[in-house]
């Protein structure tokens, strides 16, 4: 049985035909760039969100890169974020002209409010609370924080769209909320797209003419300012699958569900839900200490998986400036060896994800002879 990785083509079957027809009026009347559907799509993210407001924008970086502009945050300034995330968390702060600080993470792969606290200075503005994996970053810690030391708080919600933290969406916590529509994240367009969420008035003004030439009206220019707007095209698909992203962040979950119970007890960390949390599985990592062994074995029995993500920011080349060195954050650095991404996508059968449960087993079943790692206990 083969499982890739992911499928678009299967996501797209079924919905195709009325993308189609919604792009073909487009092109009819010619409106591509921030037009109606851009307009419908945020008033719609926003409800979802249960945001005052949503702002469509280039991509997911931007959203980040604006939220720090929109803030005052530049040259002098320091962001704190988490150092296993997509690069993008970091690299939109040295963008912006500050200095990315990193603070260790939990085994749920999101940042440890405790190691966020250490890493403050007197130029920290503000941190990045990525939440990783769909899986909401501990935010009643982090905003208790962000009061105590006068910060600002910016979610990185690019893998987690419909998640929801003690009942409240996602987007809604910080001062905005910043998501991906790149293909590969769970509600995405046929190219890059990005949305901001806030409920704050004077920076939704503010995003409103800086990701758009800085304009206040047509010809009227207030600030100097970026091009970063939402395609009306990308939009218009956009609205066509936020129909069906309910139904597939349910059947990410079953998936999740089949493999929390197939693999309990196994040598292994599995991701869980906490009581309080709704995690949209934008990847299911479990952290193995034969993750190079397996993710072979899985290969060779048609599994496609991956590594999220095989080298940390921080010890990315672009990061060398900043000067951290391997060993700095040891959470991060034990989980680089250990974690596979199993193959979850709403498309994905039962059949399928059985599957790969029975390989794993069959794999494990192999080494059973073989010593005990004490990554589970670890792993508590
Ligand atoms: C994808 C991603 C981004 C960047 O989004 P783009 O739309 O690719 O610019 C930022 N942060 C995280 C955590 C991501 O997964």
């Amino acid at each position: 049985m083969k499982v890739p990785y992911i499928s678009l083509g299967l996501q797209h079957a079924p919905i195709k035909a009325e993308i189609l027809k919604r792009i073909e009026k487009l092109f009819d009347t010619g409106q591509f760039i921030l037009g109606e559907e851009v307009q419908t799509f945020e008033k719609r993210f926003a409800k979802l969100s249960q945001t005052k407001y949503a702002l469509g924008v280039a991509n997911g970086t931007d959203a980040l890169f604006l939220s720090m502009l929109a803030l005052g945050i530049g040259k002098g300034d320091e962001v704190i974020t988490a150092p296993n995330s997509y690069l993008a968390s970091a690299s939109s702060i040295a963008l912006i002209g500050a200095t990315p600080v990193f603070a260790d993470i939990r085994d749920d792969f999101n940042l440890d409010p405790a190691k966020v606290e250490k890493a403050i200075t007197s130029k920290t503005k503000a941190i990045i609370a990525v939440h990783l994996t769909g899986r909401p970053a501990p935010m009643d810690e982090l905003l208790q924080m962000a009061k105590k030391y006068n910060l600002h708080i910016i979610e990185d919600a690019a893998q987690a769209v419909g998640a929801e933290y003690k009942n409240k969406p996602v987007g809604g916590f910080g001062i905005t909320g910043c998501f991906s529509l790149h293909p590969l994240k769970n509600l995405s367009a046929a190219g890059d797209g990005g949305m901001i969420t806030t409920n704050d008035d004077k920076v939704y003004q503010y995003l409103v003419k800086a990701r758009n030439h800085g304009l206040k009206s047509r010809d009227e220019c207030e600030l100097w300012s970026y091009n970063s707007r939402l395609d009306n095209l990308q939009a218009a698909i956009l609205n066509v699958k936020l129909n069906e992203l309910d139904k597939w962040t349910l059947r990410r979950r079953e998936i999740a569900s089949v493999y929390q119970q197939k693999l309990k007890g196994l040598d292994m960390v599995v991701p869980l839900d906490k009581s309080y949390e709704k995690a949209v599985y934008h990847t299911f990592i479990i952290q193995t200490p034969y993750r190079n062994e397996l993710q072979k074995f899985l290969l060779e029995n048609e599994i496609e998986t991956k590594v999220h993500y095989p080298i940390p920011i921080y010890l990315q080349e672009a990061a060398k400036s900043l000067g951290y060195k391997k060993g700095d954050f040891p959470v991060t650095d034990r989980q680089v060896e250990t974690i596979l991404s199993l193959p979850v996508f709403a498309e994905l059968t039962n059949q399928q994800a059985n599957y790969v449960c029975d390989k794993i087993i069959e794999f494990y079943t192999s080494k059973k002879s073989g010593t005990k790692t004490n990554l589970s206990a670890a792993g508590k």
